[in-house]
Order: structure tokens, then C-alpha cells, then sequence
């Protein structure tokens, strides 16, 4: 094993190291240090903290993402080893003159009417529940619809003839 004195490049003391390692690091292009310490303080790439807090928000997000699964599942267990039903009870007991009011909200009400059609649905008639919500939804408004009887009387082109000859007769036939 040939060895070879080489200068660490973070703090330019001499040392020997085996020259196949020392042509391989240079091959790569990679700088050479004398031990374990200075490679570490010589690679670091001295980041601010905003930076590095930065980087880990990014990587936080790209985390939470791939692994949502497995953290939903491990914080269900996480809740369902160390709840107390007590103690939600009392908390529901505290909240439930403010829920009320939460649900007696114009807005509420709309958002629950739009989730319990929605829920039914599902139950009812599975992967089909848009089409039946659709379906529902035409058949209002067909319902709602005027019929050809309730236009023509609105417009008055029901019985004209007759509308008419009434008007003529109550005007000059007496
Ligand atoms: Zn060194």
C-alpha cells in the first residue's frame, strides 16, 4: 500500500494517505482533508438559519405528501390509544349551547342540506350518486316548470275566439 503526504484542504496541516484514495478523490474532482473532522466542517455549505429553516419547510411539505397515509393512520392510533371519553364529553357538555347556534346558521344549514343530499345519495346508489343528484335536480325543475295550460291563460291565448265574442256580446248586445 503506497501512501502520500498530501496538504488537507480545510486546515492545511500535512498527512499521509493511501494514494489510491487520493487519486480517486482527485479523479472526482473532490477535495482531499486529513481525517473525518475537517471533510465534515470542509463540506458543509454554511446556510443561513432562515435558509436551512426554509429547507426544511420545503421538505416537511414534500414529506407530509408521501407519507400522509401511513401519518393519518398513526395519529388515528395515536388518538384512540390515549383518549379520554370523559373528559370530551365534558368539553362537548361546555360547547353545546354555541354548537347550536353554529347550526342554526342560514350558511350552515345550506352547507348540511348540500352534504346530507350528497351522503344519501352515496348510500343509496354508490360510484352512481351524481347521476341520481342530477336526475333529482331535472325533475324539479321539470316540476317547476309552467305547463302549456298555465301560459296560455297567463298570455291570454286560451279560447280567444270565445274571450272575444263574450267581450263583443257584453260590449254591444244589450
Ligand atoms: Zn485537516
Amino acid at each position: 500500500m503506497s501512501v502520500v503526504e498530501i496538504t488537507c484542504a480545510f486546515c492545511g496541516l500535512p498527512a499521509n494517505k493511501r494514494a489510491g484514495d487520493v487519486n480517486r478523490s482527485r479523479k472526482q474532482g473532490y477535495a482531499v482533508y486529513c481525517g473525518r473532522k475537517c471533510a465534515g466542517i470542509g463540506r458543509r455549505q454554511n446556510k443561513s438559519a432562515e435558509e436551512l429553516k426554509e429547507r426544511k419547510r420545503l421538505y416537511d411539505i414534500q414529506y407530509r405528501a408521501k407519507n400522509a397515509q401511513r401519518l393519518k393512520a398513526e395519529k388515528a392510533a395515536y388518538y384512540q390509544r390515549t383518549r379520554d371519553p370523559e373528559k370530551e364529553r365534558a368539553i362537548r357538555k361546555a360547547k353545546m349551547a354555541q354548537h347550536v347556534e353554529y347550526c342554526r346558521r342560514p350558511e350552515y344549514r345550506a352547507y348540511k342540506k348540500q352534504y346530507d343530499r350528497e351522503y344519501r345519495a352515496r348510500m343509496k346508489f354508490g360510484s352512481f350518486w351524481e347521476s341520481h343528484m342530477l336526475l333529482v335536480d331535472l325533475e324539479t325543475e321539470v316540476n317547476s316548470q309552467a305547463s302549456r295550460y298555465e301560459v296560455y291563460m297567463e298570455k291570454g291565448t286560451i279560447n280567444k275566439m270565445q274571450k272575444r265574442k263574450r267581450d263583443y256580446e257584453k260590449s254591444y248586445c244589450r
